[in-house]
């Protein structure tokens, strides 16, 4: 197992945290966003539900208006024919057919009335909503605005510390570069330090000669995990920048 710069390889797993910590927050930012995108899109969808509501109502009333009217025509009509009837069995069945459409007529006030109720609640529900609307439509908009930014900002970073990345694995060997990224794909924490001679990831012990090369500034492979172990000990005196 060849050995390389301990300080280089560290300083670019501590530079990879940052990207990580870094892609988490853009991660967080984005779902937020994606909520807060879901909460104005439920709110004006409310808005036209309210708004089809109110014009249901009325097209409801509209109808029935009409209906009351070609009603009031054809009683008008029978009365008409009532006044104007040539004998008693003509008279009968006009009168029969004048109560129906009177039942009718009363059947029709009592559901226009209904509907009425139901055109004038939705009409206070859509003034009630249209307030308040407007006020936090603009709240959310400034909400939305504001992260957006703030992603923005994380991306421009992000885009700098991965200009930054290929600086920092000079020097490492491509053969360990190519162990640790096969790591990182896999694990969140490829790289760990001992922890009262054990690896910290899985708590494999080490082995004399292990800990040996290890307080030598050496980098190992756990024989169990894989991880790459480093001694915390030799952190404190390290230049990590
Ligand atoms: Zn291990």
């Amino acid at each position: 197992m060849k050995e390389f710069p301990f300080h280089t390889f560290l300083n670019l797993v501590m530079f990879d945290r940052s990207i990580t910590a870094l892609e988490e927050t853009i991660e967080r930012k984005e779902a937020q966003l994606e909520q807060v995108q879901q909460q104005l899109q439920a709110h004006e969808l409310l808005q036209e539900q309210l708004k089809e509501a109110e014009h249901v109502a009325q097209k409801t009333v509209d109808l029935q208006e009409l209906d009351s009217k070609t009603l009031d025509i054809r009683i008008a009509k029978i009365k008409y024919n009532l006044d104007n009837v040539a004998n008693p069995k003509e008279y009968a069945s006009l009168s029969k057919e004048l109560a129906k459409a009177q039942l009718e007529q009363q059947e029709l006030e009592t559901s226009l009335l209904d509907a009425w109720h139901t055109l004038e609640s939705s009409k206070r529900d859509l003034q009630r909503s249209h307030s308040t609307h407007r006020e936090q439509q603009a709240e959310i908009t400034a909400q939305i605005a504001a992260l957006q930014q703030e992603i923005d900002a994380c991306d421009q970073q992000m885009a700098q510390l991965l200009a930054q990345r290929a600086e920092k694995q000079v020097g490492i060997p491509e053969e360990w570069l190519q162990k640790y990224e096969m790591m990182r794909n896999r694990i969140t924490d490829p790289v760990v330090p001992i922890a009262d001679k054990n690896c910290s990831g899985c708590a494999y012990v080490l082995s004399e000669q292990d800990l040996m090369r290890l307080s030598n500034r050496a980098l190992l492979q756990c024989k169990h995990c894989f991880r790459f172990l480093y001694d915390p000990k030799l952190l404190n005196a390290m230049d990590v920048s």
